[in-house]
């Protein structure tokens, strides 16, 4: 049975299988026509798009074509447009040169408008003045006023200052210069400042010649002229022991004098005045000093300066001695301006009372001889330079002024063989030989 059924089957599949062929022919042959269409399609598709190329080529073609004839057009309508541009620049520039033009004349009438308004303000200016003046003025008187509510602080500090010592200040406070000239009610009164000053540091302050009596201190000032109060006191121990009087020097012999007075120089003259003064108190004044200044100015070399020392020494009376250094340092303190020896005594008479007159004039010889020099004042050592408008004309170093001080000051012997007992320096020696 199966065999049967197997050969049945058998004889089916060649009819299947031919079938099958013819069903693959139709297949392929669908295939194929499917293919033939495809590639129609494709190439349908192909020219389709080498036309739409085209087609699109063309029209970029034309575009292009376009393009460079527009340019080309450009070009040349960008000619006339350079030639417009140029004209145009050309008239910017003429623009610009007007403006300019234009600018300056403006900034020419802007500055003339201004030097007008600078004569204008010129004219304001006087009146603005005035009222800055005025403001100042204003000022002033408030930094015056400011000045008067601290003065009383400066007169306290001023007070507790400690009493000045003989020595001079290490260091000075320089001087402040004057803005404008001092009045005189300001000069007297540092005048009298400086002489308070002065007494405090030369409170032993004397007269430098040694002399016994009225006679002695006469004959001595006649032979200081010229040289040192210490040649003379070193001379005048031998002349008075041979000449102790009036009469006796008046007998003298000429070339005897000369030579005990020989080491203060100017010898012959000096005898000449020395034996004529002699003669004149022997036989008009009865052998004694005269105590008036008109008396003692008739006697023979003797003036003013000598007439002062022996009234203020000798007899008490109040005199200015303007000698050498009184003149200078009063110049320097600017106390006067005078040269004359007479017109200086005149003026400084203005500025103290009678009474200090003859310690006055020998603070300030003390302070000429030791420290305010004539050749090199010792302004960095010296104890009134706040007050001396002449601070500065000297040695300014401290050490260096020290120096330069001299007698008690610097640490020497005074002037005088037999000094007062309030002389705090040492007696001077006698002159070598005598
Ligand atoms: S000039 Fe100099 S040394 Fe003379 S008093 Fe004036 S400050 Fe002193």
């Amino acid at each position: 049975m199966s065999a049967g059924r197997d050969s049945a089957v058998g004889e089916q599949a060649p009819a299947e299988a031919a079938k099958a062929a013819k069903t693959g022919e139709r297949a392929k042959k669908a295939t194929t026509r499917k293919k033939s269409a495809a590639t129609a399609t494709t190439g349908t598709s192909a020219a389709k798009q080498v036309a739409a190329k085209k087609a699109a080529a063309e029209p970029a073609v034309a575009k292009k074509t376009a393009a460079k004839k527009a340019t080309a057009k450009k070009a040349a309508a960008s000619k006339p447009a350079a030639g417009e541009t140029a004209a145009k620049k050309a008239g910017v520039k003429k623009a610009t040169a007007e403006q300019t033009a234009a600018e300056k004349t403006a900034a020419t009438k802007t500055a003339a408008k201004k030097t007008a308004a600078g004569k204008t303000a010129a004219k304001k200016a006087p009146a603005k003045k005035a009222a800055a003046e005025k403001a100042t003025a204003g000022k002033s008187a408030a930094t015056k006023t400011a000045a008067k509510k601290t003065a009383p602080a400066k007169k306290a500090a001023k007070a507790t200052k400690p009493a000045a010592s003989t020595q001079p200040a290490a260091k000075q406070p320089a001087p402040k210069s004057p803005a404008k000239p001092e009045s005189r009610a300001a000069m007297v009164r540092r005048a009298r400042r400086m002489n308070r000053e002065l007494a405090e540091v030369y409170p032993y302050a004397h007269p430098e010649l040694d002399f016994r009596n009225s006679f002695e201190l006469l004959v001595a000032t006649v032979l200081s002229a010229q040289t040192t109060d210490l040649r003379v006191n070193q001379t005048t121990p031998a002349l008075f022991a041979a000449y102790p009087t009036p009469e006796d020097m008046a007998a003298a012999e000429p070339e005897r004098l000369e030579e005990l007075i020989r080491p203060t120089g100017f010898f012959r003259a000096k005898a000449k005045s020395l034996l004529g003064l002699s003669t004149a108190l022997r036989d008009r004044f009865d052998g004694e000093v005269p105590g008036r200044l008109e008396d003692l100015v008739t006697l023979p070399g003797v003036g003013r300066k000598t007439a002062n020392v022996v009234l203020g020494n000798a007899f008490g009376v109040p005199g200015i001695t303007v000698d050498t250094h009184f003149g200078r340092l009063v110049r320097r303190f600017r106390w006067t301006e005078q040269q004359d020896p007479e017109k200086v005594e005149a003026e400084i008479a203005e500025i103290f009372p009678k009474s200090e007159w003859t310690m006055l004039s020998h603070r300030v010889v003390f302070h000429g001889r030791r420290v305010c020099h004539s050749r090199k004042p010792a302004c960095g050592a010296c104890p009134i330079a706040h007050d001396c408008p002449s601070y500065g004309e000297g040695e300014l170093d401290p050490e260096k002024a020290k120096k330069l001080l001299k007698y008690e000051m610097g640490g020497q012997p005074g002037q005088r063989l037999r000094p007062p007992a309030d002389y705090p320096g040492q007696p001077a020696p006698p002159l070598a030989g005598r």
